[in-house]
């Protein structure tokens, strides 16, 4: 690819906090552009709740299009209408990795120092194929749990192949790379036990890296206690979404916990946490998870658009988002005082400043959330 060559970002703007959170990553890339001569052109692909009430589809084909036809999208928290605007996204692109890392930074407050784990959840079947049915007058319902080998088998590659590429920074620290499978096959063989067998008939093609079994609560117990212990984790879509909550709570807070839904082609990048109507239109949501979130775009692109320029940029945004969080610059939820736009500011200043300094040098020690995206 050609240094100056556009990059396509499609741009779902949300609902609640989303608005002026994409304005923050808008602000970001705009300083990136500046800083590292990169060039994105930017495609709206409207989605969830207000483009519901404008047309009663959270999701028109024209944005499901757009996102298609774009190189990466960009997506900022849609509210009730999730179910039908990302969990749609993520089912008709088939999106299938769910990848949502749980890091301390030393900007953020945590019981502990050394959290360094991934979440890897299976992204298109489990509870989440919306299949629910209701009896005997509304008292008595149903709901369809589907797994099958092949998804389980896939994501389980997945998980291996990150815990593979993670080894040399997991080696640094004295530990050795490790999945660990997490499910609740016991109450439910033939679903969760699928699940299981198709991780571990993956496990037998991955001897480098230790693999093990938790149930679900355990994991639960684990990540509360010992949540340096984890590596990688490969699990199923309602538990990864439940543990990927927690998860962030033990590192310090919602507020701060990206995520990408990858697929063979195509990855949506967008913070964990929903559209938090308690606090949406007053300016003081914490913007780290979206930037956190850009960032994971940036090494996606750096890497299958083998565009080093967007590896540099990654590395630049993350050492400015920490700079700016340990001089104190932060949102109240991770107890700071700062509101949005400052801290955007900040960081835009920051990374300006990379411009004739690091940003141009390669070998900075900060390591990619992606890294295995091909
Ligand atoms: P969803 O089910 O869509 O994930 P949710 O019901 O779990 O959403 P969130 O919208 O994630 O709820 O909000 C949960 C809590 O976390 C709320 O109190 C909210 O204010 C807070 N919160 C979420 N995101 C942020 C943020 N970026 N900055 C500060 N607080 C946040």
């Amino acid at each position: 690819m050609s240094r100056h060559h556009s990059l396509v970002i499609s741009c779902i703007e949300g609902d609640g906090v989303g608005p002026e959170l994409f304005r923050s990553a808008r602000s970001v890339l705009d300083s990136i552009s500046e800083a590292f001569g990169l060039r994105f052109e930017y495609a709206n692909a409207p989605a969830g709740d207000k483009e519901f009430k404008r047309n009663g589809n959270a999701l028109p084909e024209s944005s499901l299009e757009a996102i298609k036809e774009s190189d990466a999208c960009l997506k900022a928290p849609v509210g009730e209408s999730a179910r039908d605007s990302i969990l749609k996204i993520r089912q008709e692109l088939d999106l299938y990795a769910n990848i949502r890392p749980a890091k301390n930074y030393h900007f953020v407050e945590s019981k502990f120092s050394d959290v360094d784990l991934v979440i890897v959840r299976e992204n298109t079947e489990d509870l989440y194929v919306g299949k629910e049915v209701t009896y005997e007058h509304g008292n008595k319902a149903t709901a369809l749990k589907i797994i099958t080998k092949k998804a389980s088998a896939r994501i389980a590659r997945y998980g291996f192949d990150l815990a593979l590429s993670r080894r040399e920074s997991r080696n640094a620290k004295g530990k050795s790379p490790s999945v660990v499978c997490v499910s609740k096959s016991n109450v439910l063989p033939k679903t969760d036990g699928l699940f299981v067998k198709s991780c571990e008939g993956v496990s037998k093609n991955y001897p480098s890296v230790s693999f093990s079994n938790m149930y679900v609560d355990s994991a639960a117990m684990n990540l509360i206690r010992n949540p340096e212990a984890f590596d990688v984790i490969v699990t199923t879509n309602m538990y990864g979404d439940i543990l990927s909550d927690e998860a962030s709570e033990v590192v310090g807070g919602i507020g701060t916990a990206p995520s990408a839904n990858i697929g063979d082609n195509l990855a949506l990048f967008e913070p964990v946490h929903g559209a938090a109507p308690d606090i949406a239109g007053k300016g003081v949501a914490n913007p780290i998870a979206m930037l956190l979130s850009v960032k994971m775009m940036l090494d996606w692109l750096g890497k299958t658009k083998r565009n080093p320029d967007c590896n540099r940029a990654s590395e630049a945004l993350l050492d400015s988002i920490s700079v700016v969080g340990e001089s104190g610059v932060k949102t109240s939820d991770i107890g700071g005082s700062a509101r949005t736009d400052e801290i955007t500011r900040k960081i835009c200043q920051e990374i300006k400043s990379k411009k004739l300094s690091s940003g141009a040098k390669n070998g900075s020690p900060m390591e990619s959330l992606v890294t295995n995206c091909e």
